[in-house]
């Protein structure tokens, strides 16, 4: 097939990297391999020394063909020229982040990012003497103002996935490449599909695969992209030092899954939006973060940004009684209460929460529209919401 025209995504989703039928099979079949053994020492040799990312593998915790089939699919989707996949995503925005930083550095973050990024910056790197600084990101110049001689990284995700914040990507990248600062973000929420942030100039583009790309609540995953050069840096470096790579069962279930990514996410897409619709004209409700609803406070930024929106969002209800809140979460039915999301199944999850700019603690209930019907989801959330009262 011709790679090399404009196809759309749902045909480079069937099709891109799978030319090769392996003894005619229609799927790819599973390396599951951990090495390969050549004719020649010398070859041997100029494996290791070569290609440590293909096309001649020579060892699994660097490179395997099923594992290369998902990255080089995620890094043409992503439009960078590469792709690590890991064993989750938290080692992705690890690596990339490691990637980025020596001693003395300092890294400017958004503090409404994936919980165990701020741990990162804030409890685990300082030990080596990377400093941070946190930023609500929406304005643009407490950016600026963060950045310091020493910055060597921003990292960045729009939108948060609790409380739904974004930043405009493009605006911070320009910033960031004027001053040699590298860019970072965690673009899970979105997919390849709804956003694409090295387009708007960002250098390393990472994904919780475990979320939509994996579908199926089955793996745990995580992908960096970005340009050949960081990459390759990143497989000597991080991935051959720190281990944590994707096993080639796990890689070759995720390739499975992206075969139905965009109609998976079409529909979460427009159950999502049905569920928060519905939800924000209740009157048990102060307010409902989702980003496509036309009362977003972004929404110009949306609009600007992103092709579309999901089944991921939150509410904060009037109500802010632990136990109100905790009780209906246990009263919804199919909603299952649980972490992670972007699989078939719906879930739930109740927590208090304080990004940068809220003047005080807020319980905040965050649904994940899976792919069962929106008017079943809606009759769950109803026969709850008394909880609310
Ligand atoms: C789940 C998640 C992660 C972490 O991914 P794991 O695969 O659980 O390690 C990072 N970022 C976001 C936005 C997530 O939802």
């Amino acid at each position: 097939m011709d790679f090399s025209q404009e196809l759309g995504w749902s045909t480079l989703l069937q099709h891109f990297g799978e030319d090769e039928k392996i003894k005619g099979a229609v799927t790819p079949p599973i390396f599951q391999n951990s090495l390969f053994v050549f004719d020649k020492m010398d070859e041997l040799l100029d494996a290791m020394a070569n290609h440590p990312a293909g096309p001649q593998h020579h060892y699994s915790r660097v490179s395997n063909p099923s594992v290369d089939l998902a990255e080089r699919k995620i890094a043409k989707l992503e439009g960078t020229e590469a792709c690590k996949l890991t064993g989750c995503g938290q080692a992705a925005l690890t690596i990339a982040i490691m990637s980025c930083v020596k001693q003395g550095s300092h890294v400017v973050c958004v503090d409404t990012c994936y919980g165990p990024v701020k741990s990162l910056l804030s409890d685990y790197l300082p030990r080596f003497g990377v400093t941070h600084t946190f930023v609500n990101g929406s304005e643009i110049q407490e950016v600026v103002d963060a950045i310091r001689p020493e910055t060597t990284a921003i990292y960045l995700e729009s939108p948060s996935s609790l409380v739904f914040q974004m930043q405009d990507m493009e605006a911070i990248a320009k910033i960031a490449h004027e001053r040699g600062i590298s860019t970072i973000c965690d673009n899970t929420y979105n997919t390849p599909l709804h956003m694409r942030p090295h387009e708007l100039g960002i250098d390393l583009v990472c994904h919780s695969a475990t979320k939509y790309l994996g579908g199926h609540s089955d793996i745990t995953a995580g992908a960096v992209c970005g340009s050949q050069k960081r990459i390759d840096k990143i497989i000597r470096e991080e991935i051959n030092l720190l281990g944590s790579i994707l096993h080639p069962f796990q890689s070759w279930l995720l390739n499975r899954s992206l075969h139905t990514l965009q109609l998976r996410l079409k529909q979460h897409e427009a159950t999502g939006n049905s569920v928060a619709t519905w939800l924000n004209d209740r009157p048990e409700i102060a307010r409902v973060n989702h980003i496509s609803l036309p009362s977003y406070p972004q929404r110009e930024l949306y609009l600007k940004m992103m092709k579309g929106s999901g089944g991921l969002f939150s509410f904060e209800p009037k109500v802010q009684d632990p136990i109100k809140v905790k009780a209906f979460a246990d009263a919804l039915k199919i909603f299952q209460r649980g972490v992670s999301w972007g699989g078939f199944e719906s879930l739930v999850v109740a927590l208090p929460v304080q990004p940068l700019g809220y003047d005080s603690q807020k319980w905040i209930i965050r649904l994940f529209c899976g792919l069962e019907d929106a008017q079943d989801l809606i009759a769950d959330i109803e026969s709850a919401i008394h909880q609310l009262a």
